[in-house]
């Protein structure tokens, strides 16, 4: 199995377009796709499919044991998150805060605290129509930690000879969890101050956690100075460039068949799929 990120330094540098036209060119080995952009999962707008089960997520807070609570504060001390609070006659929680990292309970001298389930998000479970799976995190209005439904999202990665991935954008926890353990993070970038900007801190993400990686320029003006300079900064391969076309942007937003919009798409993605194999057979991951 080979498990295939698609990530961005910033939003709207067609990172979830790349990952829908790959999930597309893939159809027909059964792919699983996950939308591990949990606070804005959309890919499946893009991807027909069938939704055969939805399962919430949880995961562990602090239960408080009233009774056996002195209210010593040493709960509130340990966390880093500003998660408890000692009030004048009880310890008060905020869930949406806490990392679950277990510390209070683990401390707490009275044995008060017990773990106990709080709701975060679900995950939709479908068949895409053209042939796999799609699995969709959405995490709950208003819960600002999304890693561990983005961990529950990628346990789904089983059982297929490819996983894509499309990631939340950014830099920031959700993106480096999304990432780590894959085989390949393609990059998307827009070849824009603000696009090369942002992409230096993606790729510092990327090479901190060893994860080969390639570019993929989306809405390519023609100018070949900006892949020399990319070239040059960044020592990576180009693996795709993906001509700015009002009619394609038009196409995705409809939902229409983009490889009908732009015939020479199949070859681009085709092309990038040969890349991201050769790479990973060179490194013996079976694809
Ligand atoms: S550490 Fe335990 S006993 Fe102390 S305030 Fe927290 S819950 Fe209560
Ligand atoms: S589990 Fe960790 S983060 Fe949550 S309240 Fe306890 S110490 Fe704070």
């Amino acid at each position: 199995m080979v498990k295939i990120a698609v990530a961005s330094g910033k939003g709207g540098t067609g990172k979830t377009f790349l990952a829908m036209c790959l999930a597309q060119k893939l159809a027909e080995v059964d792919p699983i796709v996950l939308d591990t952009d949990v606070e804005e999962p959309n890919i499946g707008l893009f991807l027909q499919h069938n939704i055969v089960q939805t399962k919430n997520v949880s995961r562990p807070v602090p239960g408080i044991d009233y009774d056996k609570c002195t209210l010593c504060g040493e709960c509130a001390e340990v966390c880093n998150f500003n998660a408890l609070a000692v009030l004048a006659d009880e310890i008060t929680l905020f869930p949406e805060l806490c990392h679950s990292c277990g510390a209070c309970s683990y401390l707490c001298p009275e044995n008060a605290i017990n773990e106990i389930d709080y709701y975060i998000g679900s995950i939709e479970i479908a068949k895409l129509v053209h042939g796999g799976q799609i699995f969709t995190g959405r995490l709950k209005i208003g819960e600002a930690y999304s890693p561990p439904l983005i961990n529950a999202v990628k346990d789904y990665a089983t059982n297929a000879s490819v996983v894509i991935m499309d990631c939340p954008p950014g830099t920031t926890c959700p993106m480096i969890e999304a990432i780590r353990g894959v085989d390949f993070c393609i990059l998307a970038v827009e070849p824009t101050p603000f696009g090369l900007h942002d992409l230096n801190l993606a790729l510092e993400a990327v090479h901190m956690l060893k994860i080969p990686c390639g570019l993929v320029i989306n809405k390519w003006d023609g100018d070949e100075g900006v892949i020399k300079e990319l070239k040059e900064k960044y020592n990576l391969p180009v693996l795709g460039k993906i001509p700015f076309s009002v009619e394609l942007a038009s196409a995705y937003a409809k939902g229409e068949d983009v490889f009908t919009i732009l015939p020479e798409l199949q070859e681009i993605i085709e092309s990038l799929l040969d890349q991201v194999r050769s790479e990973c057979r060179e490194r013996n991951i079976s694809y």
